[in-house]
């Protein structure tokens, strides 16, 4: 019931990519641009110098395969001679790129790691800490790209950053609506695009958006931040490594907001800002003032020009994908399972007391009352038909806010007469609880 997978063996081979070969030969700093579309993958073959897609080396002599639908650029720090087999959508050399500036900023982290690893005093004499690291910037930014630069270099340097995930909506660990952490001992698989390693902690705030109910997706990112705290507690070697943060693209009002508050609980001490002066200036005013273990750095980097821009129905239709990744595999190598099990013996809850009703539906004077956080038993099915449901880890209703969730189901039908439910399961057999969080954010596959 691991929430994500990953390590799938290959089942694509030469015979399958069609197209020409082409050879590139990138100067210092340069990086090959390819885009891919969903059936579409490519081969490159480093022949000579250094090559990495997004902070991952890729060995010279070695192929590599990049599966659709992929955005990646083949990066050489120092030049290099680089084959590509198949067609892509797109593919161009792009001559500058913003790496040398988030490879500055990742050699300022790792000092600081190594600093907080031995133990070394700071110019305030307060012992450094470790780097807890947040990305922020608008949508299309390339907020998750240098999270994997950064998560990338980092491994590298024999480090092991906590990689947390807030974005609900276009997350990279798990399925959507849920804020996330995971370990990052190796390197990000460049084939998949995935993090290689341990199932991620994983809490369920169960829409593709914050604004949905915003107090429970605060209440998540507490509970992520207790994890976070928890590990440094338990493993000092590990805790210096620090934490890597991918947030929203949503950087005004409420959103703005999630951020502050989400840099606050996780204790953030750097803020990458990407390319937005506006955003810039803002979080260094409310957060940069700090003084002591309080104090923020807010630094700026630019956004590449090889990020590519992706649509609302392009940001749904990945969502859905991911979804069916999660129970398929991503090369469509996992086996999942129809059951059918009576709803009496099933306990799904729900999160909130439904949409608020508007100021103007009630009565003057009177505010809202519904209790974001109040959980509620589903009683209809019919209501979670097409949404994700949560196997929760919690052992009581009353715990399941706080606690993390092992896998999901999905609802695929209800029967109301027989009192059944029909869901998909990522496997055979009985489910590791019957305690469930319904999520509902709707999601239609075949
Ligand atoms: P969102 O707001 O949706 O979370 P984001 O700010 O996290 O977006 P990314 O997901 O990092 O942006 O980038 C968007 C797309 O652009 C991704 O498919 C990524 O692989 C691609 N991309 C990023 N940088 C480059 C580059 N230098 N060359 C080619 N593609 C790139
Ligand atoms: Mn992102």
């Amino acid at each position: 019931m691991a929430t994500h997978q990953h390590g799938a063996i290959a089942a694509t081979d030469a015979h399958t990519l069609s197209g020409e070969k082409e050879t590139f030969d990138l100067a210092a700093g340069h990086e090959l641009r390819i885009e891919l579309d969903h059936t579409t993958q490519v081969a490159v073959t480093v022949h000579a110098g250094d090559a990495e897609v997004f902070g991952t080396p890729l060995g010279v002599g070695g192929r590599t395969l990049v599966v659709g639908p992929q955005k990646v650029a083949v990066y050489t720090m120092g030049g290099a001679r680089v084959e590509v087999q198949g067609s892509p959508e797109v593919m161009y050399v792009g001559e500058e790129t913003p790496m040398r500036q988030y490879i500055n900023v990742h050699d300022v982290l790792q000092a600081q790691r190594d600093a907080c690893g031995r133990g070394e005093a700071g110019a305030d004499g307060a012992l450094v800490a470790p780097p807890k690291v947040m990305l922020v910037g608008p949508t299309d930014s390339g907020k998750s790209t240098i999270c994997k630069v950064l998560a990338n270099y980092a491994v590298r340097c024999g480090s092991s950053p906590l990689f947390v995930d807030l974005d609900v909506g276009q997350g990279s660990l798990t399925v959507p609506g849920c804020v996330s952490a995971c370990a990052v001992e190796h390197p990000v698989d460049v084939e998949d695009a995935v993090f290689p390693g341990e199932p991620p902690v994983v809490f369920y705030v169960g829409s593709a958006s914050p604004s949905e109910n915003a107090d429970l997706y605060r209440h998540c990112v507490e509970r992520l931040a207790g994890v976070v705290e928890e590990r440094e507690r338990r493993d000092a070697v590990a805790g210096s490594s620090g934490i890597l943060v991918n947030t929203m693209g949503w950087v005004e009002g409420l959103g703005y907001e999630l951020l502050l508050h989400a840099a606050e609980v996780l204790k953030v001490n750097t803020v990458v800002v990407i390319g937005q002066d506006r955003l810039h200036a803002q979080m260094k005013k409310r957060l940069g003032s700090g003084s002591g273990s309080g104090k923020v750095a807010v630094v700026k980097v630019a956004k590449s020009d090889g990020v590519v821009l992706r649509s609302k129905e392009q940001r749904q239709e990945a969502r859905q994908r991911r979804v069916e990744e999660y129970f398929y595999g991503l090369r469509k190598d996992l086996m999942p399972v129809s059951q059918t099990a009576k709803i009496e013996n099933l306990e799904v809850y729900r999160v909130g007391g439904g949409p608020k009703a508007p100021r103007s539906a009630l009565p003057i004077g009177a505010t809202s009352v519904s209790d974001p956080l109040k959980i509620s038993k589903v009683g209809d099915f019919r209501d979670i038909l097409n949404c994700m449901v949560a196997i929760s880890h919690a052992s009581s209703p009353e715990e399941l806010l706080n606690a993390n969730v092992a896998g999901f189901i999905y609802v695929q039908d209800v029967d109301v007469e027989k009192g059944t439910v029909t869901y998909l399961s990522p496997r055979d057999g009985a489910l590791p609880s019957t305690l469930m969080l319904a999520g509902t954010y709707r999601t239609y596959f075949d």
